[in-house]
C-alpha cells in the first residue's frame, strides 16, 4: 500500500487533529511498517492458503484440538515464542516487546458451529472460497497468522508484547469458554488490549451485545387425554408462558430482543404430556435492560405455572425447571475509547472508514471486565456464516484485513 500511503497521511492531517490519527500517521512513516504492509499485500496468496488449509481441519464445538494443534505448529514455524495450548484448549504464542508498553492480544476463534457429522469441503474459484467456516472464523485465523508473519519478518520493535491466540468455544454452545479462561485464569498472562478478528468484511464491533439463554421445562404426571382429563398439562403451561413472552415489550434503543427458538414435548395426540420444554434467547446491548427482560421471563414462567394450576385446582401439581444454557455479558464502550479511535484511524490510514456495530463475540468478555476490546472483520466479504453455503470472497483487496489488524496492533502496543 505504499502508493496510497501519502494520500492517506494527507487525509489524516486534513481531518480534525486527533492524537490517535497523528499516532497512526507516525507509525506509517516508519519504513519497516510500510514494508510490512506492502508484504501483506504482495503475499496475499499465502494468507488465502492459511485460510483454506486450516479450514479443512474440522473444529466442531468442544472438538477444536486438531485445528488447535495445526495452529500451534504454524505459530512455531513463524518463530513465535512460548507457543503453547492452555488447559481449556486455547493456542497461545508471544512476540515479546521491549517491556515498556501494554500487552496486546490478537485473537481469532478456532471453533465452528458445525457438528462432527458435517463433512467439511472447501472449494476455491478465483478469489472466492466456499465451505463451512471459511469466513467465520478461518478468515480470522489467517489474518492473525499473516500479522504474526509480517511482524516476524520485519524488524519492527513494539513497546508492549503481542500475544497471538486461537480461542476455543466462541460459538453459541461454547459460551465463550476459551476467552473466559484466558482472562479468569490469566493463561496468557495479563492482557491490556484485546482484539478479535472474526469473519469477513470491513466493519468493527465496538459494543458487546449480551445474551441470556435458557432451557425451561414443565413436568407433570401426564396421563390419558380423555381418562385423566383435569390433570394440569405441561404443554398448556408452556403455551401460556410462550404467549406471555410473545407479548413482551422491549426497547428499540438499546436494541433488545427475545426469541423462543426450540420447543419440544409430548408423546402422542391422545396423551397429556409428561414434559414440555423450550429454549429461549434474550439479547440486549445494555446489561440492565437484559436483566430486566430476564426478570420478566422468570415472572412469566411462574405466572404460567400458577395459571395452569388455577385452571385445574384439583389435579396433580406441575414442576418447573430452569436451566441456564448461555450467558454473555453486555457492555457499552464509547466511540471515544482509545481502542475504538485507534481502530478507526488505522482503517482510514489504509483507505476505508469502518462501520461500528454491536454484536456478540469473544470481545464481550474482556469488555464486560472493563478491558478495552474490539472485534475486527477480516477483510474481503462473505455470507452464509453458520450455514453449509458459507462463502468468502477476497475480492481485489482482501489484504486490507490483515493490514488493518497489523496497524491496530502497532497503534496499541506502542513503539
Ligand atoms: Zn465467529
Amino acid at each position: 500500500m505504499l502508493h496510497s500511503r501519502c494520500t492517506l497521511i494527507l487525509a489524516l492531517l486534513a481531518g480534525p487533529a486527533s492524537s490517535t490519527g497523528a499516532q497512526i500517521t507516525e507509525i506509517l512513516s516508519n519504513r519497516e511498517v510500510a514494508e510490512a504492509l506492502e508484504a501483506i499485500r504482495t503475499s496475499n496468496e499465502w494468507t488465502l492458503g492459511q485460510q483454506i488449509e486450516l479450514c479443512r481441519i474440522p473444529a466442531p464445538p468442544f472438538q477444536e484440538a486438531a485445528r488447535a494443534a495445526e495452529l500451534r505448529r504454524r505459530f512455531q514455524a513463524l518463530g513465535l515464542q512460548r507457543v503453547r495450548i492452555d488447559e481449556e484448549g486455547n493456542v497461545i504464542a508471544e512476540r515479546p516487546g521491549a517491556g515498556t508498553g501494554p500487552r496486546v492480544a490478537l485473537t481469532a476463534h478456532l471453533d465452528t458451529v458445525f457438528p462432527d457429522t458435517v463433512e467439511i469441503t472447501i472449494t476455491r474459484d478465483g478469489t472466492r472460497l466456499a465451505g463451512p467456516g471459511i469466513g467465520d472464523d478461518c478468515r480470522g485465523l489467517a489474518v492473525i497468522l499473516r500479522v504474526a508473519r509480517a511482524l516476524q519478518e520485519s524488524r519492527i520493535r513494539t513497546a508492549g508484547s503481542v500475544l497471538f491466540v486461537g480461542t476455543v468455544g466462541e460459538e453459541g454452545q461454547g459460551n465463550l469458554r476459551g476467552v473466559r479462561h484466558l482472562f479468569d485464569r490469566q493463561s496468557a498472562g495479563p492482557i491490556d488490549y484485546f482484539i478479535s478478528v472474526d469473519g469477513a468484511g470491513s466493519s468493527a464491533t465496538s459494543r458487546a451485545v449480551g445474551s441470556h439463554r435458557y432451557r425451561a421445562r414443565y413436568r407433570g404426571p401426564g396421563g390419558h387425554s380423555y381418562g385423566d382429563f383435569g390433570v394440569p398439562n405441561p404443554i398448556h403451561a408452556l403455551g401460556r408462558a410462550m404467549a406471555a413472552i410473545a407479548d413482551f415489550r422491549v426497547p428499540v434503543e438499546p436494541r433488545t430482543t427475545f426469541n423462543v427458538g426450540v420447543i419440544a414435548g409430548g408423546t402422542s395426540v391422545n396423551s397429556i404430556a409428561m414434559s414440555a420444554v423450550m429454549e429461549v434467547d434474550f439479547r440486549s446491548e445494555r446489561q440492565e435492560t437484559l436483566d430486566a427482560v430476564d426478570a420478566m421471563f422468570r415472572r412469566a414462567l411462574g405466572d404460567a405455572l400458577a395459571a395452569e394450576h388455577a385452571r385445574w385446582p384439583h389435579g396433580a401439581r406441575l414442576s418447573l425447571e430452569l436451566e441456564e444454557i448461555g450467558r454473555r455479558p453486555a457492555a457499552d464502550q464509547p466511540d471515544t475509547a482509545f481502542i475504538v479511535r485507534t481502530t478507526v484511524a488505522a482503517a482510514r490510514a489504509i483507505g476505508f472508514t469502518p462501520a461500528l456495530s454491536a454484536s456478540s463475540t469473544d470481545a464481550n468478555y474482556p469488555m464486560s471486565l472493563g478491558i478495552p476490546a474490539i472485534t475486527l472483520d477480516g477483510g474481503g466479504r462473505g455470507q452464509g456464516a453458520h450455514s453449509l453455503l458459507e462463502w468468502y470472497d477476497d475480492g481485489p483487496d482482501g489484504w486490507r484485513g490483515p493490514q488493518w489488524a497489523l496497524l491496530l496492533v502497532l497503534g496499541l502496543a506502542g513503539r
